[in-house]
């Protein structure tokens, strides 16, 4: 028995070894804990899944009580966007830290060929009920056109309603949601907006400035877990942008300097 210990020994540290060697990150650098930290809360946070489903359990209250006030006359409709709204797509931003690169457009489209996202926590169940109700889903996202087939697959494959072309509304004109929304309320009531970005819901967020677009949250302040559902995305998202005033190229140190210029230290 101790000599089948001692034999084995080697193979042990060989395995454990080649695990440490893999669990080791690529690199490690300020940017790039900046990045983790929000994966890491969004794919192992109880919160995070908690969040997402108290946002579609408004939804379907909300949905009801709508449906009690509605005529019998016009067609309703939900809107709502994809990517870390109804897809979780947290696992390409994962992949893009471990393996050292930033987010690129070729590893992107990549990831939406794949058509393995996963939904995020409650949607289906939401959209899948709505749908039941007679309402119908638009998917009103800013994946380009070429992307339609291969997220219509994974829409599918992940059991969400109206999973077809006719329903989804990618990228056109420009990246604002707004015409879109339009061409939709043409022929359905817009009774419900989902979205991770607060440019999913209206135009007056599509300012490239944090403070208005945080007037403007505060000014529909009747909306929130109303008419209008956020999904929490701390991945990414318009703010972030508005940290580097929407400018781009700055060095590493540059950008460290900006976030901390954007603290506030006082009430
Ligand atoms: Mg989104």
């Amino acid at each position: 028995m101790i000599l089948k210990k001692i034999v084995l020994l080697p193979f042990i540290f060989v395995a454990l070894h080649s695990f440490a060697q893999e669990a080791v990150p690529v690199k490690s650098s300020v940017d790039e804990d900046l990045r983790t930290y929000p994966v890491l809360w969004h794919q192992l946070s109880p919160e995070y899944i908690a969040l997402c489903y108290q946002a579609f359990n408004f939804a379907q209250a909300n949905l009801e009580k709508e449906l009690e006030k509605q005529g019998c006359c016009r067609k309703l409709a939900i809107v709502t966007d994809i990517d870390e709204t109804v897809l979780d797509n947290s696992y390409s931003e994962a992949r893009n830290i471990v393996e050292g690169k930033s987010y690129n457009f070729k590893d992107w489209t990549a990831w939406i060929d794949e058509a393995s996202a996963t939904a995020i926590p409650g949607a289906v169940d939401f959209l899948r009920w709505a749908e039941s109700k007679g309402v119908t889903v638009f998917y009103i996202s800013n994946r380009t056109p070429r992307d339609i087939p291969a997220t219509v697959k994974n829409l599918k494959n992940q059991n969400f309603p109206f999973a077809d072309e006719e329903h989804m509304l990618f990228l056109a004109d420009g990246s604002t949601k707004e015409p879109r929304r339009a061409k939709v309320a043409e022929d359905y009531k817009i009774v419900m907006l989902l979205g991770d970005n607060l440019n999913d819901f209206a135009e007056c967020f599509e300012v490239k400035d944090n403070q208005k677009r945080r007037d403007a949250a505060v000014d529909m302040r009747q909306e929130w877990g109303r008419r209008f559902i956020v999904i929490p995305n701390a991945i990414y998202g318009e703010w972030e942008k508005g940290i580097y005033d929407y400018k781009s190229g700055f060095s590493a140190e540059d950008k460290a300097n900006m976030r901390r210029g954007k603290l506030k230290v006082n009430p």
